[in-house]
């Protein structure tokens, strides 16, 4: 079990935003308030996308059954990650001492089932309040199977998701980062005429496969990607992270940790970047070539981008026309805060408003550059607050995490997801083009005039007899919705 010093030095990350304010790992949820996902279930989705590793959650069925799958991450190859493993621990198990011997026998099981590279345990509230000895476990698996067996030792009450995808990162950095070296290139990169740079992405979780909408551009500027931590991630690529000349934390500041520990322990220079929208993918591509300091990549990476710019341009502009003025409340957090503001805009849609509540003092000044000095900021997400914002900004559509989406569809308001749930990838210039083609479909969905046409038994009927209309009176939200009907 992490002891109170381990738990403070996690939370303690100079290279997060959140540290000058106070050290916590982010905000903690307020008695009455959603929590969010324990450290658990934080780790558990910062690793869960390195797809050949056994992922075994230690602890009772519960932990893993509500946490499985939860992020729409996809695998080019390997698909035993979608495998929900758990030593599914009993009340038997913790009265008569067995939860340690169970989570060897399921390591066991795990590698003679599956041969995997490594196993990943991920240890919860109950084994860490009996005071099981994960390290130990793990330390002797490995010996006895050869097969490396990493403890990520991330039980829910040491606090919130985001110190859980702190602790995944530093599990990372102790156990895996570094305990192997890159393939040497393919002879075929000799005649590439040009050098090959080696760079790692940090917090790119390719979801709904979106990162394949970039990988062909990093291939042709002649960036070998020796690892996304930790989307369509192998093993064997997380252990070569240390060689890479260059990293770029994607979007989130989650693993922030990683990229400062690389940057102490083998002087790897980093750079926080996006891929959403074309303004900032075009401004990641060029990030890349300018801390590599290559001028003939910087000059390759021109052109791509001005060719790749012109075509999306293109591809956009019959829809641009049909989204050009559409009104968008925004709420997501983080990095996503802003980065979704600027594709929005390239899109020429109007943002009312933007949710801050996982946001930095950094990502608020972003937002402040994008929409101005009176930029609408949110920080209650309750349902109550946010349509009383579509309402009141006339907004046309909602765009949030998943966990908004009843809130809009009962409330009758165009949704999108953005998180991590979403069906669609878009990220990098061809992203674009499909969150255009969403956003889209969702707002001209015909769905919208049905719902909010009043029910024809309900409409204003007067008979002889009853001089007082017979329907029920019409709610706030189907006024504010009438707007929209069109
Ligand atoms: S808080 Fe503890 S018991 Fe609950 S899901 Fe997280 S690890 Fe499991």
């Amino acid at each position: 079990m992490k002891s109170s010093k381990d738990i403070a030095e996690l939370l303690n990350e100079p290279a997060c935003e959140h540290n000058k304010k106070e050290k916590s790992g982010c905000a903690k949820p307020k008695p009455g308030s959603a929590a969010g996902g324990c450290a658990f279930d934080g780790a558990q989705i910062a690793l869960l996308p390195i797809a050949d590793v056994a992922h075994i959650v230690h602890g009772p069925i519960a932990c893993a059954g509500s946490s499985w799958d939860n992020r729409g991450t996809r695998s080019s190859g390997s698909e035993l990650y979608r495998i929900g493993m758990t030593t599914d621990l009993t009340e038997q198990d913790i009265v008569m001492g067995r939860s340690e011997k169970r989570l060897f026998h399921s390591i066991k099981q795990s590698i003679d089932s599956y041969n995997p590279p490594a196993v990943f345990i991920y240890n919860t509230c109950v084994p860490a309040l009996v005071g099981d000895d994960l390290n130990a476990i793990c330390k002797y698996a490995t010996e006895r199977w050869q097969v490396p067996v990493i403890p990520i030792d991330c039980a829910g009450f040491y606090g919130t998701k985001n110190l859980g995808n702190r602790i995944a990162g530093d599990a990372m950095v102790k156990y895996v980062i570094g305990t192997r070296d890159p393939d040497p290139l393919p002879p075929s990169a000799e005649h590439a005429g040009f050098k090959i740079h080696d760079v790692n992405l940090i917090g790119e979780y390719n979801i709904a496969g979106e990162f394949w909408h970039v990988l062909p551009l990093l291939d042709e500027m002649g960036l070998r990607v020796l690892c996304t931590l930790s989307g369509d991630a192998r093993f064997r690529e997380v252990q070569t992270m240390h060689k890479a000349e260059v990293n770029m934390m994607v979007c989130s500041k989650a693993m922030v940790n990683v990229a400062r520990n690389l940057n102490k322990q083998y002087g790897t220079p980093w750079f926080e970047g996006s891929f959403y929208g074309i303004t900032d993918t075009s401004q990641a591509l060029r990030d890349f070539a300018r801390m590599l300091n290559d001028p003939d990549l910087t000059q390759r990476t021109e052109a791509i981008i001005e060719r790749e710019e012109t075509r999306i341009r293109n591809a956009l502009e019959p829809w641009k026309a049909r989204l050009k003025g559409k009104r968008v409340l925004l709420f997501t957090g983080g990095v996503k805060s802003w980065s979704v503001i600027s594709a929005l805009q390239d899109l020429g849609m109007v943002v009312v408003a933007t949710g801050t509540k996982k946001s930095t003092e950094e990502d608020k000044a972003r937002i402040r550059e994008l929409m101005g000095e009176d930029a609408l900021m949110i920080e209650d997400g309750s349902p109550r607050a946010l349509l009383k914002i579509v309402h009141d900004y006339q907004a046309d559509i909602l765009i949030a995490g998943g966990r908004n989406m009843y809130t809009a569809l009962k409330a009758r308001i165009p949704f999108l997801d953005i998180n991590q749930e979403r069906e669609f990838g878009y990220a990098g210039f061809q992203g674009m083009l499909e969150l255009v083609r969403q956003l889209a479909l969702t707002i001209e969905s015909p769905v919208w005039k049905a719902v909010r046409t009043p029910m024809p038994w309900k409409v204003v009927t007067r008979s002889p007899e009853h001089s007082e209309p017979e329907s029920e009176p019409i709610t706030p939200d189907q006024t504010s919705l009438a707007r929209n009907a069109g």
